[in-house]
């Protein structure tokens, strides 16, 4: 192995654990999002654009939008959003 291949090498395995701590911690992140949702009283639902496993949740505004599990607005996300903004108004 020359010098290069093992720069190579260890570069490689440097790179894998820092992936395999990388998605460790978003899946840590993802739970305590779905934890965060269910004590706010997120409720689950389907959106009726994608059919996309979604929750509502009620804003202290009084307000009420759908989110997806990672907890990112599912207005912004929906391939839908458009006709979703027509049919219900913008909110
Ligand atoms: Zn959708």
């Amino acid at each position: 192995m020359n010098e290069l291949e093992a720069v190579d090498k260890i570069i490689d395995s440097f790179v894998a654990a820092e992936n395999k701590r990388l998605m460790a911690e978003v899946e840590r992140l993802q739970a305590n999002i779905a934890r965060l949702l269910q004590l706010v009283g997120a409720r689950p639902a389907v959106c009726s654009g994608c059919k996309a496993n979604v929750v509502w949740v009620r804003y202290s505004s009084g307000k009420s939008a759908m989110h997806n599990h990672d907890g990112s607005s599912h207005f912004s996300t929906c391939p839908f959003a458009k006709d979703f903004r027509h049919k219900h108004g913008a909110a």
